[in-house]
């Protein structure tokens, strides 16, 4: 038996084996490729990466190591594509995204199921949905493909002034392990519809899915249209933030990390969107100490996704007179709410996704638990025995009386940890909603809306919801203020702005 050939069988025993807790493995025994010029290759090093489930630590396949030579590979495939997809009528291209869609939908449950397995998220609650949001998206970028209008300027009567809109080129584009679907799946419908090719990495926490999903798109797109590569961000990463050649960079991730892409970017003056991180605030007024905010405010936590979202509501400022009441209502809320294998229909809550962020989250928690001043009104300590103990799993985690200042208050712990800040001025807590480098997202809960609307127009941050907790649609313009990025994807005008030019033609009609 070859080397390779024992990897794959060893790797479909552990596959087998990963049933531990009595659900199915969705993931496809063996070793994934990259797609490169239409073509499935390993990468040029013969390196792997393993991918290990969070749900109970095994390992579940391996995906090729790309670097250097994979994404300059990428660059000149995608490149030599170009040409032939920017002159592809954009409402034919909008049609090969709209089959990709149609494509898509009978793999929903399949590709839900591998998102679990590779990053935690609960099936029921969060994978189908993300698969089911791809497919939306796919269906939006191609409806809207052939939108991508120009201007004519009235100069004078024997002057034809008009603008195009013109692809970019090559976009480099970088995900997250949070929503990869998702996250990958805006870049690769709104790039792609607008006239451009693609390279995208994946990360290396999640590739799985998102390598499902370049599986279907590659049966309907041109070859070299669309590459995906996986690897580090030291590797792969740094090889396409820094490649000469590629024209645009469009980064979701860290604010560290993004603060890298954008002086990579700076080096070549190339366009660069950034979808960074948040430290969100949500306010809860005097009038709406009720069930229905509770849970509204959970929702806004992004709880059933473990916290591990950027637009998570992590800061709970409630006003000190209904303080201990309200604590109790998302207490009790909380606690019907159950962790578990993220693959059984019955969890809600599922698995942080590696054994890194675990450790980091499980760091802040200890951090809360050590100080006297405040009280931990819910989770702790993660489980040390029992079928939760084999995972990265999570209790809910609410800090009541933290001071806004604290480091738990103040940066990012993507995990499910929620910190209650009591306020008594409306003016004070603007400012303390204010008071962070992020501004990704914030919530705003009162039934009275003159209120809500002013204090939604004082707070810095590019997404204000009011009297609702719930997730991005299609169609807004999603980004954030300050550190939490630059850009906007997320819509029609996102897509023209952040992956097309303008060029203007001035013709004399005269000669
Ligand atoms: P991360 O920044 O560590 O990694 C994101 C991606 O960047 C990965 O693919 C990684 O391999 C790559 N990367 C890392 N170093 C790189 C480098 N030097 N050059 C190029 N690429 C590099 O972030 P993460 O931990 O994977 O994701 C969590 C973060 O993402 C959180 O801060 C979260 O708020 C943010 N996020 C933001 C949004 C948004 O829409 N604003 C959405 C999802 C996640």
């Amino acid at each position: 038996m070859t080397a390779w050939l024992k990897r794959s069988v060893d790797l479909l025993k552990i596959v087998r084996n990963g049933d531990v807790m009595g659900t199915e493995s969705a993931v496809v025994a063996g070793d994934y490729l990259n797609l490169l010029d239409g073509q499935w290759v390993g990468a040029r090093s013969e390196q792997f990466i393993a991918v290990e489930s969070p749900r109970n630590r095994k390992v579940i396949a391996r995906v090729p190591r790309g670097g250097e030579k994979d994404i300059a590979d990428a660059v000149d495939a995608a490149w030599r594509a170009f040409p032939g997809w920017r002159d592809t009528a954009p409402r034919a291209r909008g049609r090969l995204l709209q089959q990709i869609a149609d494509a898509l939908e009978p793999h929903l449950e399949r590709i839900a199921r591998i998102i679990s397995e590779e990053n935690g998220n609960a099936l029921r609650t969060q994978s189908r949905g993300e698969v089911q949001f791809a497919i939306d998206v796919f269906r939006y970028f191609g409806s809207v493909a052939s939108e991508v209008k120009g201007e004519t300027i009235p100069l004078n009567p024997s002057v034809l002034d008009y603008s195009r809109r013109e692809p970019l080129g090559v976009v480099g584009a970088i995900v997250p392990w949070n929503a990869p679907v998702q996250l990958a799946v805006m870049k690769i419908a709104s790039a792609l519809a607008a006239g451009n090719a693609l390279v995208l990495k994946a990360a290396e926490d999640a590739p799985l899915a998102v390598l499902e999903i370049a599986k279907i798109c590659h049966e309907f797109l041109p070859r070299g249209v669309l590459n995906v590569v996986v690897g580090f961000g030291s590797e792969a990463g740094e090889a396409l933030i820094t490649h000469p050649d590629v024209r645009k960079l469009s980064f979701t991730g860290s604010t560290a990390v993004g603060k890298r892409v954008m002086s990579a970017a700076a080096e070549r003056i190339v366009p660069v969107s950034l979808e960074l991180g948040g430290k969100n605030p949500q306010i809860v007024y005097p009038d709406a100490g009720e069930d229905w905010v509770a849970q509204g405010t959970i929702t806004g936590m992004r709880f059933v996704r473990q916290g591990q979202s950027c637009t998570a509501g992590s800061r709970l400022f409630v006003h000190r007179s209904i303080l201990d009441s309200f604590v109790e209502k998302v207490v009790s809320h909380l606690g019907k709410l159950k962790v578990g294998d993220p693959l059984d229909e019955e969890s809600d809550i599922g698995a942080i996704v590696n054994r890194k962020q675990f450790d980091r989250v499980c760091g802040y928690i200890d951090e809360g638990l050590s100080r006297n001043d405040s009280v931990v009104a819910i989770g702790g300590a993660p489980p040390a025995e029992g079928p939760l103990a084999e995972g990265y799993f999570v209790e809910p985690t609410v800090f009541v009386g933290v001071d806004n200042e604290w480091r738990i208050a103040q940066e990012e712990i993507f995990g499910p940890v929620m910190c209650v800040i009591p306020w008594d001025d409306e003016d004070d807590v603007i400012k303390m909603a204010n008071d962070s480098h992020y501004g990704l997202s914030a919530f705003i809960w009162t039934h009275d809306i003159g209120r809500a609307l002013r204090t939604a127009h004082s707070i810095e941050a590019g997404w204000v919801q009011v009297n609702q907790g719930g997730g991005q649609v299609l169609g807004q313009s999603y980004g954030g203020y300050k550190q939490s990025g630059i850009g906007r994807e997320f819509s029609l005008e996102g897509m023209v702005e952040s992956f097309t030019q303008r060029k203007h033609v001035s013709v004399d009609t005269t000669h």
